[in-house]
């Protein structure tokens, strides 16, 4: 019998949360944006999932976009972050990835290794993130270089990334927009090239945001998109439950301790479950006591410090809890935005953080 901790992976779920983009952004091709193991959920799996519903997938890394080929997967891939050497890029031209450019270095490379057939570029620009990006002057002079490369396709992409688009209140965003079309007009660019801004909040809330291309990544997997209550919170369905269960029951009387340094004292005599999950698997360290964890269904909550392989959760409250309950840490009835609060950190963190120790089971 082996461990019953477990990332119950819902493909259905994720395949419905994506047509999602399309309801919320019709005008637009939407990317599915599977870096980092599909945010936890399984590169190959996701990938094979949305497969026939996508114009293109979007990852991270060269690395990301070789398991995808090697997997048999076909679509366009957009590597984020583009690539490093000559031998990258040969291989993306030959492998049809996209890649993006967002620095000088990156261009020069581009310019100085003659490929066989046209590879098609994501130039990104810095609208105020100050992470990846061209200014002005680095975006025009580009557009000089590249316009002479036979091996640059033109029908290229132009791209930013909004810094705080889930933040409901903040203006940073609409900033970010403005500096995106000076940016574009001061550089007077062909009829034929396309634009890309919006990640997933900004799907759902910034609708004139939504221009060629969109990149949604966390609502495929499910996860409220913003700092506070939204209408797409009842449409998106979570997509991974992270589920372990009960191993150890105990009863503690009062100012007796839980767990390593003796961080959770009992201020009544209390019933303790032992769970088998812990930072090794990705249940967040930093979780304090009192997070919620679901114990059969009903809230519990952690009880002193996350070891590396078990939690402790108060159960005093709950009825007869047993060896072999189920316990849900976050899924479709606790949200991993809601545990992540607890832990000093996002559900983002939390979902591509679920370790290789924990199986992903697909249903
Ligand atoms: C990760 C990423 C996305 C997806 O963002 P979500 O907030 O997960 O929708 C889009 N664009 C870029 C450049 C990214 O790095």
């Amino acid at each position: 019998m082996s461990r019953n901790t477990q990332a119950i992976i819902s493909l259905d779920n994720i395949r419905s949360n994506f047509l999602l983009a399309n309801q919320w952004a019709p005008q637009s091709k939407n990317m599915a944006v599977i870096k980092a193991d599909a945010y936890g959920h399984g590169l190959l799996a996701v990938a094979e999932a949305l497969q026939s519903l996508v114009p293109a997938f979007a990852v991270a890394i060269f690395d990301e976009a070789v398991a995808l080929r090697n997997g048999g997967i076909t679509k366009n891939i957009l590597i984020l972050q583009g690539v490093n050497c000559a031998t990258e890029l040969t291989y993306a031209s030959e492998n049809d990835c996209w890649i993006t450019l967002h620095n000088k270095q990156q261009i020069d490379l581009l310019l100085a290794t003659k490929l066989k057939q046209p590879l098609k570029v994501w130039l990104k620009l810095d609208t105020g993130m100050h992470r990846l990006g061209l200014d002005q002057k680095q975006f025009d002079k580009s557009l000089q270089l590249i316009k002479q490369c036979r091996w640059i396709a033109d029908d290229f992409v132009v791209s930013s990334h909004f810094s705080c688009a889930s933040e409901l209140a903040n203006g940073e965003s609409k900033k970010q927009f403005n500096k995106f079309n000076e940016m574009i007009t001061e550089a007077k660019l062909p009829s034929n090239i396309e634009l890309s801004l919006s990640n997933s909040p900004a799907i759902a809330h910034l609708p004139e945001s939504n221009l060629n291309w969109n990149r949604p990544g966390i609502m495929l997997y499910g996860l409220p998109l913003f700092d506070g209550p939204h209408s797409s919170d009842q449409q998106l369905k979570a997509a991974m439950s992270f589920e372990s269960e009960v191993v150890a029951i105990r009863e503690v009387e009062t100012g007796e301790y839980v767990g390593y340094s003796n961080k959770w004292q009992a201020t009544r005599p209390s019933k303790i479950a032992t769970v088998s999950v812990g930072y090794a698997d990705g249940y967040p360290r930093q979780a304090k006591n009192g997070t919620p964890v679901l114990v059969k269904g009903e809230r519990a909550s952690l009880a002193g410090v996350v070891s590396m392989d078990l939690i402790g959760v108060d159960v005093t409250d709950l009825s007869n809890v047993s060896i072999g309950d189920p316990v849900e840490l976050w899924g479709e009835h606790l949200s991993a935005n809601e545990v992540a609060s607890y832990a000093n950190t996002i559900g983002y963190d939390l979902i591509s953080g679920v370790s290789r120790r924990v199986p992903r089971v697909y249903k």
